[in-house]
């Protein structure tokens, strides 16, 4: 008597694979096994036991050995992730292993450890002498406003990745105890809530009415208009049932803050799961929330599948934002994935947002998904003022107009802050030579090297490439080379010469990398320590900078001449987001944005209307072309390293899709990509098109019946990409 097993494996194949079973145990879905395949020994995830398999006996292998005793999956995640792989047309064994923590994919055991407790136990006020130590101050503050509550590892390596060599000193002072447990202690915040505003409240109520149903809500709230304290009451209220909240996060860079908030407010226990943890946190971090014992986990988009036994909330912060979408392997959107999860676990799921996606608004408008608007910003904060500032026939220094420099001066006089938003790192993004016209490219993309001045290299920002700056031109030789165009960099020479006695913070993916670094940053931007602030898109979102008055937006007409039907949308989010920043506090908020096209209605309709204005005249604009949320879309794309192999690969995709006549769809192209050329390799792609989400889906189902048969698969690397918020 043999029994017969199925088992996901983390190949690129659309199956599952049978196995024999000759294990004592019993077969548990949801455990780790290592199985044969090919050559190799491969860690799979049992889906079930199955009567039969098309297999012959003979050719059946055995599954070597079990890993766990239980589940590390339980069947409401598996049974989200077998429905992902259909909805995004991935293959199911890599969907299934992207759910697992890497120490888990590898075969690490599924235990967890005791944890480890800080809790200020010092006098009523930190004292004094501790500001010679800037690094233990900042721990000693943070422990101190938690009033009591012990925090862990988690939140104090968020305040700086030095933060042990600091706490052991204040443990030696006796200003802080540490323990370890592996029960969770019983934590409870004694920090006290604002009277919430009336918007706030019914916010508030709404959502906990619908406790223990499916029911999304768009929390659609100006920027600065208390969401996240709604968030906060909702997740205290569901903490008190005994349930689990799960907070979705675009950025890792907004965790810290949130943190904070949640930790200082909320009682028991909290955790983070993003990609600066290294895999040992993270795995037990995912194990303390798959267990039970995380009352809140806060993560990044790939938190959405994570195990949550007591799941009673969910919560997608900043849900306009494509960084919630994985843009490549499977890719999913974590958006979407939270609302699949929230109703197969019936709990209510907030999404949040200042900019709603037109996907949500849409959502509204069908009747989908239960508004709740915050129209004013809360405290005693006023909304920031908006202008724009012509900039044609202007002389620019540095791509600053005299009139923003004069801004500038203004703000800081009056003890305000300010922030320069240019979404672009680097110097400047192109090298230009004066005498033959060649530009500085990127030997393996269709794209310009980016100048970056203060390492004196090139740097392509699509494949990474990089080499020295070079003293003459490329091309000819000659040295009357032109820096043309304006980033980060540029702009913090310019305001350094313009301002040599003020401080300034650059903040951007290069003024980052080292770790601690942003968190460094971050924290002198927000004590008012910079003075100005130059940055790109990181700095957009979220943050809170209590001394902030001045906004200065470069470069918001790229959005106008994106290639991209979402360009639009996504600028018109960019400009408020970023313009949120300024007058969150008691002082008020101007907003300057340079441009070239002053009359544009759209721009105009933004700036005077607002951002419910725009997005209704461009949700009509869409509507009218019939272009997403009006019609749904998938790509399938290709690439190889000849020009030609992608396009004749996805020409037979075309033929054998307009073969299948499932429904009314739209099959455009093979096209090449808008960059066709990236790290050396050629790519096209086959945009799908139908006003029927379900025709879109038969078709694509059908395809991958069929694709991987196809001559010319091995040459090229392909992928589906349902939903796309990039086409390229
Ligand atoms: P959002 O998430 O909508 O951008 P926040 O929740 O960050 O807004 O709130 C902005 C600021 O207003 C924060 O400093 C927050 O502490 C404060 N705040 C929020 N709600 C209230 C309230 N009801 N009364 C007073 N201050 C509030
Ligand atoms: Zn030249
Ligand atoms: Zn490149």
């Amino acid at each position: 008597m043999f029994r017969l097993v199925q088992i996901a494996v983390p190949v690129p194949l659309y199956r599952y694979f049978d196995y024999l079973w000759d294990q004592e145990s019993p077969i548990r879905p949801g455990t780790r096994v290592s199985v044969p395949f090919g050559r190799r020994l491969l860690i799979g995830i049992v889906i079930g036991e199955i009567s039969q398999s098309d297999v012959p006996r003979d050719k059946l292998r055995t599954v070597h050995a079990e890993h766990d005793s239980h589940a590390v999956l339980p069947s409401d995640v598996l049974e989200l992730l077998k429905w992902a792989s259909r909805y995004y047309h991935h293959p199911v064994g890599e969907v299934i292993a992207a759910a697992l923590p890497v120490s888990l994919r590898k075969g690490k055991s599924a235990v967890l450890n005791e944890r480890e407790y800080f809790q200020w136990c010092g006098p009523e006020k930190v004292p004094g002498e501790l500001q010679k130590a800037p690094l233990q101050e900042k721990i000693a503050q943070h422990l101190f406003r938690l009033n009591g509550k012990s925090t862990g590892v988690d939140n104090l390596s968020a305040q700086s990745p030095r933060w042990r060599q600091a706490i052991n000193m204040l443990v030696n002072k006796g200003l802080v105890s540490r323990h370890t447990s592996l029960a969770v202690p019983d934590n409870r915040s004694r920090c006290t809530a604002p009277q919430l505003s009336e918007e706030q409240r019914i916010s508030v109520n709404e959502i906990v009415a619908e406790f223990g149903r499916f029911q999304p809500f768009l929390l659609n709230g100006v920027t600065g208009s208390g969401k996240t304290e709604v968030y906060i009451q909702c997740i205290q209220k569901i903490s008190a049932l005994g349930l689990q909240s799960l907070v979705l996060v675009p950025e890792i860079s907004l965790t810290p803050q949130l943190m904070n908030r949640f930790e200082e407010r909320l009682d028991g226990c909290m955790v983070t799961l993003h990609s600066a943890l290294n895999d040992t946190q993270r795995l037990q971090n995912w194990l303390y929330a798959s267990q039970g014992h995380a009352d809140v986990v806060i993560g990044t988009r790939s938190s959405v599948m994570v195990p949550m036994p007591r799941l009673g909330l969910i919560i997608v912060d900043e849900e306009h934002d494509s960084s919630l979408k994985q843009q490549e392997g499977f890719r999913y959107h974590a958006r979407d994935l939270a609302l699949k999860r929230a109703h197969a676990v019936s709990c209510p799921v907030v999404l949040g947002s200042a900019t709603p996606s037109f996907e949500s608004l849409n959502n509204v408008h069908d009747g989908k998904y239960r508004e709740l608007r915050l129209t004013k910003r809360a405290g005693d904060a006023t909304s920031p003022v908006l202008g724009l500032m012509d900039i044609r026939r202007r002389k620019l220094v540095e791509g600053m107009s005299d009139r923003m420099f004069e801004a500038i001066d203004e703000h800081l006089q009056n003890a305000g802050q300010v922030l320069i938003f240019i979404n672009r790192r680097g110097f400047a993004p192109t090298l230009l030579c004066n005498d033959c016209g060649a530009a500085a490219d990127c030997r393996r993309c269709d794209a310009h090297m980016t100048v970056h001045a203060k390492t004196s290299r090139l740097r392509c920002h699509h494949c990474g490439a990089d080499r020295p700056l070079p003293l003459g031109c490329e091309s000819c030789g000659s040295q009357n080379l032109d820096f043309r165009g304006c980033g980060t960099e540029r702009i913090e020479k310019a305001l350094t010469t313009r301002f040599p006695d003020v401080s300034i913070a650059r903040i951007d993916r290069d003024s980052t990398r080292r770790k601690g670094a942003l968190e460094d940053q971050l924290s002198r931007a927000t004590r008012g320590e910079a003075r100005i602030l130059v940055g790109t898109q990181m700095l957009a979102k979220g943050h809170h900078f209590p001394g902030l008055t001045l906004v200065g937006i470069l470069d918001a007409d790229r959005g106008l001449y994106g290639s991209d039907f979402r360009s639009l949308e996504h600028m018109g989010q960019l400009i408020i987001q970023v313009a949120g920043r300024a007058g969150r506090a008691a002082m008020p908020g101007s907003v300057l944005i340079q441009t070239r096209n002053p009359d544009n209605p759209m721009l105009q309709t933004l700036i005077t209307d607002g951002y419910d204005a725009f997005a209704s005249i461009s949700m009509e604009v869409r509507s009218q072309a019939e272009l997403p949320p009006y019609s749904y879309m998938a790509l399938v794309r290709a690439e190889a390293t000849s020009v030609n192999e992608p396009y004749a690969f996805l020409q037979q995709v075309a033929t054998i899709l307009e073969g299948q006549k499932r429904g009314l769809m739209y099959v455009l192209g093979p096209a090449s990509a808008p960059m066709e050329r990236l790290a050396g390799r050629f790519r096209a792609q086959l945009l799908l098109q139908s006003d029927k989400r379900s025709t879109l889906n038969d078709n694509l189902s059908q395809l991958c019946n069929e694709i991987d048969n196809l001559p010319g698969v091995r040459k090229c690397r392909w992928s589906i990409d349902v939903d796309p918020v990039d086409l390229y």
